[in-house]
């Protein structure tokens, strides 16, 4: 065996063992009342799985007071979908706590670790508290 088959080997064997889903955009629809009038809005977001959307999306319900009227997977929900730019769902930074929408979250790169980031900074200031021992 060479050494890039080696290679290739641990990863396979660290996902397996992690059991690593990977990232699908999911959208989610949430409703919400004022006054005599329901208001419905549509979101993207990115989720490793079933349950993680399930659980972002119950976050983000508790913490806004809205109702989910339901979510699923982008590839899933029809033409209709797939080529409208839809607004993201607000991330919260790992770091600074902050909510953001501006843009992709940026997601730590150390395996295991699911944080994300509002920003560069806030990544490096992580991975210097976290992940320095490593390098
Ligand atoms: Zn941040
Ligand atoms: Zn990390």
């Amino acid at each position: 065996m060479n050494d890039h088959e080696q290679i290739g080997r641990k990863i396979v064997s660290a996902m397996e063992e992690k059991n690593i889903i990977p990232y699908e955009k999911w959208l989610v629809s949430f409703s919400v009342f004022r006054g005599n009038n329901i208001k419905i809005s549509l979101r993207e977001f990115l989720a490793q799985g079933y349950y993680e959307a399930y659980d972002i999306v119950m976050t983000y319900a508790e913490k806004q007071n809205l109702d989910v009227r339901w979510f699923k997977e982008k590839r899933n929900c029809g033409s209709a979908f797939s080529n409208r730019d839809i607004t993201k769902l607000e991330s919260f930074c790992t770091y600074c706590n902050m909510k953001f929408n501006h843009a992709d979250p940026i997601p730590c790169k150390h395996i295991n670790c699911h944080s994300i980031f509002c920003s560069r900074q806030c990544l490096n200031y992580h991975v210097k508290l976290l992940h320095r021992s490593k390098t």
